[in-house]
């Protein structure tokens, strides 16, 4: 049988194309169409009132609307709320919803595991299953959208998204780069590009692509200012350590997207010394650089131990001092393993946090 198309995988424009061709339908069909899908939240195709029954039918013939099915889901005393969901193929992928005070931000996956294989990421150590669809990045936010909605918690939507679920976001550049066009569409869901960050590992050709990407906000999972403590925590590094990172950094265009986070991963012992200051400072550009720094979040089987809150703020105050927009990363979820790092595709949880 002929697998048929996914609505989800459509940008507009495409989208338009797709019902002309098809349907010899109308360019503005297709923006009503997206109106119900991505601003009115309707699924229920019948009710579309102002769209036709002929291509109401079309519509529910031809085209696979499935999404991700929400299979299980914990709330964290702190709020934040993790979603698995499981994939066409039976995979299951993590999202997660961080509620904060006028906005809510959605983390998600871009692959279900992940080959870079960190050495201090839950999600690392499961490999890398598979690269996820379209259909399947811009699907999480639906579901997890039609979820909230259903029990009246977000009006009228998640207003971010990090791409810092399970996965490498740019090593499934292509599918990464579309689904970030629709979240971005005027006419759907609108999300503007300060409101969408990529997190990266480091992957040198793709960033020196990234001049073909919508400018979102790009954060960098440095973690170390040395090649030799960054090559042991992240094997990336044995391909393209800091100075060829460095050089690719650069040509990010900067105009657009202002300035480049720097995740910091502060793990006791290994990176939270005075000489990590001083060469995280000769690497960094102050203008154009902000810190974040993120203490170890541990996990069952993890070799590393966070810092004391103390060291964590030493850290942060002696960065400030030399003049660095450096902020800590407030842990969430970690209660429910829905912290960064931790999110792995397998129900481990307590059975009480179940809502
Ligand atoms: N793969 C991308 C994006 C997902 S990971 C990347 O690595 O950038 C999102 C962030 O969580 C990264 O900065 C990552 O280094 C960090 N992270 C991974 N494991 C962690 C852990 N155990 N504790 C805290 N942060 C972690
Ligand atoms: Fe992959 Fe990011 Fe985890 Fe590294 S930190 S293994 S790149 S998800």
């Amino acid at each position: 049988m002929e697998q048929k198309v996914n609505f989800f995988s459509f940008d507009l424009a495409s989208f338009e194309d797709y019902i002309q061709e098809q349907f010899g339908a109308k360019k503005f069909n297709a923006r009503q169409v997206f109106d119900w899908v991505y601003r009115k939240w309707s699924l229920d195709i019948d009710s579309w009132s102002n769209v036709s029954k002929k291509l109401k039918e079309n519509l529910k013939e031809d085209l696979d609307w499935s999404l991700p099915k929400i299979v299980w889901k914990g709330l964290s005393k702190d709020g934040t709320r993790k979603f698995l969901l499981a994939l066409e193929d039976e995979q299951t992928i993590e999202s997660v919803v961080i509620p904060a005070t006028g906005r809510s931000t959605l983390c998600i996956s871009s692959q279900v595991g992940c080959a870079i294989g960190c050495n201090f990421c839950h999600t690392g150590t499961q490999g890398l299953k598979r690269h996820l669809k379209i259909e399947e990045v811009v699907g999480q936010f639906v579901a997890v959208s039609h979820f909230l909605i259903s029990q009246g918690l977000i009006a009228p939507t998640l207003s971010n998204i990090v791409y810092m679920g399970q996965g490498e976001p740019l090593h499934n550049y292509n599918a990464v780069k579309r689904a970030t066009e629709i979240f971005m569409e005027p006419l759907g869901i609108g999300l503007g590009q300060r409101r969408i960050t990529l997190s990266t590992s480091g992957l040198v050709p793709q960033i020196e692509k990234l001049i073909d990407f919508p400018p979102v906000n790009i954060a960098i999972s440095l973690h170390s200012p040395n090649d030799e403590t960054r090559s042991e925590l992240m094997p990336i590094n044995k391909v393209y350590d800091l100075e060829r990172l460095f050089k690719a950094i650069k040509s990010i265009p900067l105009k657009a997207h202002r300035y480049i986070t720097y995740e910091y991963l502060l793990i006791a012992g290994v990176n939270d010394r005075e000489v990590d200051i001083d060469d995280l400072c000769s690497l960094l550009h102050i203008k154009e650089s902000k810190i974040s720094l993120i203490p170890f979040h541990e996990y069952p089987g993890s070799d590393y131990k966070k810092p004391s809150k103390s060291k964590v703020l030493w850290f942060r105050d002696e960065l400030a001092k030399r003049g660095y927009i450096c902020t800590i990363r407030q842990t969430k979820g970690e209660d429910i393993l829905a912290a960064c790092g931790q999110l792995k595709s397998a129900v481990e949880e307590d059975p009480n946090l179940w809502s």
